[in-house]
C-alpha cells in the first residue's frame, strides 16, 4: 500500500469513525440478524487477487456493520457498559501503526516505560500504595490468572520444579466473577477445591463464613492458599468487606487478591475511595480501564506487591538465548511477568485517555453516571409496578417488574429486540431481575430517561388497563 493510497483510505476511515460516533444513536444497539447470516453473505474462500480498499470498505459498511452489537452505543446498558472514547480510539490507531512488541525493555524502551508511567498515575489516583507494581494484561481474566498462579507458587514453591502441589484451596464469594474459578481451574485447582463463600443480604461475602471454611479445610488436611475479594460484583456491584477479608487472609498467610475490574474506577472519587480500604494490604488487584475508564478493549491492569513472585513463577532455568537481557531497576523486561511473550502497546491509548480527560474530567463523567443511576432508581421506586432489586452503589441498577420471572424475561426481550436499548438480566435471591448498567462516555440523562419510558410503556399493564403498545424499532 503506497503512502498516498494509505492516506486516502485513512481519511475515509477517520471520517467514517467520526460520523459513526456522531450518529450512533440512530443505529439499533442489537442487530436484527439470524445466526450464519454473515457466513452466508461472504465468499467461502479468500480472494486470489488483491482487492481495492473501496471494495473492502464498502463490504465493511454493508455487511459487517449491520451485524454488529454496538457496545459503543450510549444506550448499551447490558453487562457492563464500556466506551471507546475519541482519544482512546486515536491512541489505538497510532499503536497499530507503530506495531510495537515490547517484550523486553530494549525491544521498545518508550512502550515499556510509558506502561509504568501511566499505571503509576492510575495507582496514585486510586489511592493505592507506591510499592504496587503495575502491568497491563489483555483482560481481568488473564490478570487474575496470573495472581492465582503467583499465589500457588508462593504456597507450594517446590511445585515449580516437581509439578506436584498439595491439595490447594481457593476462596471467593458466591458472587465472584467466573474468571476467578476459571483462573483456578487453569492453575490446576480442581473444582472441588474452589470454595464459593456465602454472601449476606446485600450480596457481600460473609467474613465469618470465610473463616469457618478455611478452618474446616485446615482441619481436613487441605492447604488454603488464596482468597479473592470482589470490589464490585458482576451481578450487583456489591463490595465485599475487603479489609476484613484481607485480615483473615493475612492471619492464615494466604495470598489476597482483589477483583475490582469494574468498580475500581470509582475509587477515583473521594466519596468512593473507601471501597478499596484494605486493598493496600492486598498481594494483587485487577482493575479494567477497558470497562469504566473510556479506554477501548482491551486493557486490564494487574497491580501487585509481589513483583518478585510474579517473575519467579514463570522463570526457566535459563532464558533462551534470544530473550536474554539483563533486568535493571530502570529497564524492566515486562514479558518476564506474563505468560504472553508478545505485548501490544496498550498503554498508549490509556495515556491519551488519562491526559485528554484529566482526573477531574474522569471524575465528572463517573459521577454523572452514578447520578443517572440514582435518578433511575428513584423513578423505578416511584412506579408501583416495579422494584429496585439491589442497592445502587455505582452506575448499575438492578430492578424487576413485580410479576413472574417470565414477565421480566418477556419485558427484557421486548426492549432488546426493539434495538432501542440493550439490557441484561441476572438472578438475585432466586428471582430473575433486569440490569441496566450505565458506563458509556456518551450516555446522557435523556438516554436513561427515554429507556425507562420504553420499559414502563412496554411492561404488561395492570389488569383492566389497555394493553401496552408493542415497541417498534426506532
Ligand atoms: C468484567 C469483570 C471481569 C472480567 O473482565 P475481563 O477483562 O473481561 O476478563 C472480572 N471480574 C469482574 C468483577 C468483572 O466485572
Amino acid at each position: 500500500m503506497s503512502p498516498e493510497e494509505f492516506r486516502a483510505a485513512g481519511h475515509e476511515v477517520v471520517d467514517w469513525i467520526a460520523d459513526y460516533l456522531r450518529d450512533i444513536r440512530d443505529l439499533p444497539v442489537l442487530p436484527d440478524v439470524q445466526p450464519g447470516a454473515l457466513v452466508d453473505a461472504l465468499p467461502a474462500a479468500g480472494p486470489e487477487k488483491g482487492e481495492s480498499m473501496d471494495a473492502i470498505l464498502a463490504d465493511f459498511r454493508n455487511l459487517i456493520v449491520p451485524g454488529i452489537t454496538h457496545w459503543n452505543h450510549p444506550r448499551f446498558f447490558a453487562y457492563f457498559s464500556i466506551s471507546a472514547s475519541g482519544p482512546g480510539i486515536l491512541g489505538e490507531m497510532l499503536a497499530a501503526a507503530l506495531n510495537v512488541n515490547h517484550m523486553l525493555w530494549k525491544t521498545s524502551p518508550a512502550a515499556t516505560e510509558l506502561e509504568q508511567v501511566t499505571l503509576g498515575w492510575l495507582r496514585q489516583w486510586l489511592g493505592l500504595p507506591d510499592d504496587f507494581f503495575g502491568i497491563i494484561h489483555d483482560t481481568a481474566s488473564t490478570g487474575s490468572l496470573h495472581a492465582i498462579l503467583a499465589a500457588r507458587d508462593l504456597a507450594a514453591p517446590d511445585a515449580h520444579r516437581t509439578g506436584k502441589h498439595p491439595e490447594l484451596v481457593l476462596y471467593a464469594s458466591e458472587h465472584a466473577h467466573s474468571s476467578i474459578d476459571r483462573g483456578a481451574l487453569a492453575a490446576g485447582i480442581g473444582l472441588d477445591n474452589i470454595r464459593h463463600v456465602p454472601s449476606d443480604d446485600e450480596f457481600r461475602m460473609r467474613p465469618d463464613a470465610l473463616a469457618a471454611m478455611i478452618e474446616a479445610d485446615l482441619a481436613a488436611g487441605r492447604k488454603p492458599f488464596c482468597v479473592v475479594a470482589t470490589a464490585g460484583t458482576t451481578s450487583t456491584t456489591s463490595i465485599d468487606p475487603v479489609a476484613e477479608i484481607g485480615e483473615i487472609a493475612r492471619r492464615h498467610k494466604l495470598w489476597f487478591h482483589v477483583d475490582a475490574a469494574y468498580a475500581g474506577s470509582a475509587a477515583l472519587l473521594e466519596e468512593h475511595r473507601h471501597i478499596l480500604d484494605g486493598a493496600a494490604q492486598a498481594d494483587s488487584l485487577v482493575v479494567n480501564p477497558h470497562k469504566w475508564l473510556f479506554t477501548p478493549v482491551d486493557l486490564s491492569v494487574l497491580f501487585t506487591r509481589r513483583k518478585d513472585v510474579m517473575r519467579r513463577m514463570l522463570s526457566l532455568e535459563e532464558a533462551p538465548p534470544y530473550l536474554q537481557a539483563p533486568e535493571q531497576d530502570r529497564a524492566v523486561n515486562l514479558s518476564e511477568y506474563s505468560l504472553a511473550l508478545g505485548r501490544r502497546f496498550r498503554s498508549l491509548k490509556l495515556w491519551f485517555v488519562l491526559r485528554y480527560f484529566g482526573r477531574e474530567g474522569i471524575i465528572r463523567i463517573l459521577r454523572g453516571h452514578m447520578e443517572m443511576a440514582q435518578h433511575l432508581a428513584q423513578s423505578i421506586s416511584a412506579d408501583p409496578r416495579f422494584e429496585v432489586a439491589a442497592p445502587v452503589l455505582f452506575s448499575l441498577v438492578c430492578f424487576r417488574y413485580l410479576g413472574s420471572d417470565q414477565d421480566n424475561r418477556d419485558l427484557l426481550e421486548r426492549i432488546n429486540s426493539s434495538g432501542r436499548a440493550f439490557l441484561s438480566g441476572t438472578t438475585l435471591h432466586g428471582k430473575f431481575v433486569l440490569r441496566l448498567a450505565i458506563g458509556n462516555v456518551a450516555t446522557t440523562g435523556d438516554d436513561v430517561r427515554q429507556t425507562w419510558e420504553w420499559i414502563r410503556s412496554s411492561a404488561i399493564p395492570a389488569t383492566g388497563s389497555p394493553a401496552a403498545e408493542p415497541l417498534r424499532p426506532l
